[in-house]
């Protein structure tokens, strides 16, 4: 009898997970809907969604619309999340700025401010002065702490996401970083911590905004380094030591190759990098075929992050031929890793890929290794102008809310 209760316990807690999750992942949804998408009775949806209701966590939708599955002449009002309910907190910690950033439950932004270090902070004195910049925000914004559900970290490289915290965060501290803890400490509402390419994708799992309901999913970064991510059946995979899969740290380089941030040697983002393209071009304007580039450089500038869209559509031969040998590498890199992990949809972001002639330009070249990819593989996310904060947001309703 009790393993009976349980299991129905157990059902029932999945059904209001799975519940909220559709109203993530979809504007608004009628409990008809709900209950055809979970495969239970319209009456056990108007018991889950009650809850919420009563919570003010879901909303119905002050217009009430035909439904599809009805006989003529019925309406249903559909419902939808509040996104308001509550607020998130978002940390985007990298080596050249870290932001601080305070969402609503899908991500529009309500304020952000970046946070000034210093160098010579040790961990914990860093994670002190962040929180303190935290209450400082929320205070000068009128929010109150019980509006806030929780914060997410997003930090670079791979990160025990269990314990939150950061194993190697290159270039920001040495060795592992507990922020969980740290901030914990310091803050009064709880912390979740993922690395920035993994929290990335869990954006797109939760509002899917461009895959459609594809569940196994790689994602592809490209800018300023070469990362990547996976997520099989809805779920983002990690390996041994939190890891998660890393493209950009293939072995490319023909021989022993440069000193990657890494530790390894010869990885694919010693060569693709942003930092590396940038090198290459300036070498390239210095040079007998490099003059046009030159010329162009007194108009826009020295080659840099923030220039660099111009020099990526220069028209000089040898620089075209470098950029799309570049691209070329990275696509050779992802077809392997395709038909190893098999997923339903790649997802491409970062800076270079989001110059459209890039996005073209590697997809020509993925189809042309690999040409039994389906129609719509590769899709660009839609998040480039939320990066610094997207990312904390869906970890931490992923975590406080769907877990
Ligand atoms: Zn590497």
């Amino acid at each position: 009898m009790n393993n009976i209760n349980s299991a129905f316990l157990e059902t029932k807690a999945n059904n209001r997970l799975n519940a909220l999750r559709l109203l993530f992942a979809n504007e608004s949804l009628s409990r008809t809907e709900i209950a055809s998408f979970l495969g239970i009775s319209t009456a056990a949806v108007t018991s889950i969604v009650n809850e919420f209701l009563e919570s003010g966590l879901i909303i119905q939708c002050e217009e009430s619309v035909d439904s599809p599955n009805k006989k003529a002449g019925r309406k249903q009002s559909p419902l939808k999340i509040n996104y308001n309910w509550k607020y998130i907190v978002c940390f985007d910690i990298h080596p050249a700025s870290v932001n601080i950033a305070i969402t609503n439950l899908h991500g529009k932004l309500i304020v952000e401010e970046p946070f000034t270090f210093s160098s010579n902070w040790n961990k914990k004195e860093f994670c002190s002065e962040l929180a303190k910049e935290c209450i400082k925000i929320l205070w000068n914004h009128s929010i109150h702490l019980n509006q806030i559900l929780g914060a997410g970290v997003s930090v670079i490289g791979p990160v025990n996401h269990l314990e939150g915290i950061a194993l190697h965060p290159y270039r920001v501290f040495e060795g592992p970083v507990p922020f969980k803890e740290l901030l914990e400490n310091e803050l009064p509402f709880p912390i979740t911590v993922e690395s920035n390419v993994c929290a990335f994708l869990q954006s797109e799992l939760l509002y899917r905004t461009n895959i459609e309901n594809a569940q196994n999913i790689l994602m592809l970064k490209w800018g300023p380094g070469v990362g990547s991510a996976t997520a099989i059946n809805g779920h983002i995979y990690k390996g041994y030591n939190y890891q998660s899969s890393e493209i950009g740290h293939n072995h490319f380089a023909k021989g022993k190759g440069a000193k990657c941030i890494c530790g390894r040697n010869g990885c694919l983002e010693t060569l693709i990098s942003e930092a590396a393209i940038i090198d290459h071009i300036k070498e390239l304007m210095h040079s007998e075929n490099g003059k046009d580039i030159l010329e162009f450089s007194k108009t826009v500038g020295e080659p840099c992050s923030a220039n660099l869209e111009s020099y990526l559509n220069h028209p000089n031969q040898e620089l075209r031929e470098y950029v799309s040998k570049c691209s070329f590498d990275l696509a050779e890199v992802t077809n392997n890793a395709i038909l190893i992990l098999a997923p339903d949809k790649l997802v491409l972001f970062g800076d270079i890929f989001e110059h459209d002639s890039i996005v073209s330009l590697f997809t020509e070249q993925l189809v042309e290794i690999n040409s039994t990819l389906p129609e719509q593989f590769c899709v660009k996310s839609t998040f480039r102008k939320k990066k610094k904060y997207i990312g904390s947001t869906a970890i931490a309703v992923e975590n406080f809310l769907l877990s």
